[in-house]
């Protein structure tokens, strides 16, 4: 899988960001990586092929 880290320049585990996703709760707009939205506090589920 390190061909798939390095994809975006940095072996981070993490790929450059995508298109921005929106909390299912809230409806907001989920900033950086984290699983958990910063306004309501729940845990967003992500699309696992986003990462
Ligand atoms: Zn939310």
């Amino acid at each position: 899988m390190t061909e798939i880290d390095l994809r975006d320049g940095e072996l981070d585990g993490a790929v450059a960001p995508g298109p921005p996703e929106n909390c299912t709760h809230c409806g907001r707009v989920l900033l950086g990586v984290r699983p958990i939205c910063l306004y309501c506090g729940k845990r967003v589920a992500r699309n696992p092929f986003a990462r």
